[in-house]
């Protein structure tokens, strides 16, 4: 069945039906707007969610009917200003972004949601405090620690919360994150398949990348 983009925002916020062992009434985010957001990639929808629990917020880009028996497309993407607004090569955020919305473009449906935890959580200014002990030498995992935060300071029980609020239960993830995999298992999504994003690392990015691979344990083959 398809449904247009005006239904679509109509039937947004039904409760959604399915068998996962996720249950709405333990969701710590609600849904506060849905609108049409037309992109160069394509016609997305956009909702903006808000935690109950923190002042977090979260915006989730998506398209298509959110069908729980359905495997649907989806991507937790970790906001990174630097890399998804200015275009930098110091990682591949931006790439990633723009891969995982031509694949849910090209498939016809599927969700990314956009969790606004900057640096892996540790805030755009603070980021760049990394970047600039990175500049004298430090990799990504060194950075964070010289500044006394996490390695990776990231949860995702909520970004998982909103698939399930979308509606959807079997989910084809866009991730190398197995930290990812795991919270939206733990949160009773059930991933029937990892599409992993290969993005060709500019020269700028392989650090990085090689880093993330070897000390976060993400799947990458170089
Ligand atoms: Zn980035």
């Amino acid at each position: 069945m398809d449904m247009s983009i005006e239904s679509q925002v109509a039937a947004a916020g039904e409760a959604p039906s399915g068998n996962c062992a996720w249950s709405e009434s333990t969701s710590s985010v609600e849904r506060v707007a849905t609108a049409k957001l037309p992109t160069e990639t394509g016609e997305f929808l956009i909702a903006g969610y808000r935690s109950l629990i923190s002042d977090e917020e979260f915006v989730v880009l998506y398209k298509g009917q959110m069908e729980p028996e359905v495997p649907t497309l989806v991507r937790i993407h970790s906001q990174c200003l630097t890399g998804d607004v200015f275009g930098s090569i110091k990682c591949d955020c931006g790439p990633q972004l723009h891969k995982a919305m031509e694949l849910i473009e090209k498939a016809g449906r599927g969700a990314i949601v956009y969790q606004q935890q900057e640096g892996r959580g540790i805030g755009i200014i603070n980021k760049i405090r990394a970047y600039s002990l990175q500049d004298e030498g430090a990799d990504t995992v060194e950075a964070n620690e010289k500044l006394g935060f996490a390695v990776d300071a990231r949860t995702y029980k909520q970004c998982a919360e909103i698939l399930s609020d979308l509606g959807l239960c079997q989910v084809r993830v866009i991730s190398n994150n197995p930290d990812k995999l795991r919270a939206l298992e733990e949160a009773g999504l059930q991933i029937v398949e990892r599409i992993p994003l290969e993005i060709k690392a500019e020269k700028a990015a392989a650090h990085y990348l090689k880093t993330k691979k070897e000390k976060l344990g993400h799947l990458i083959d170089f």
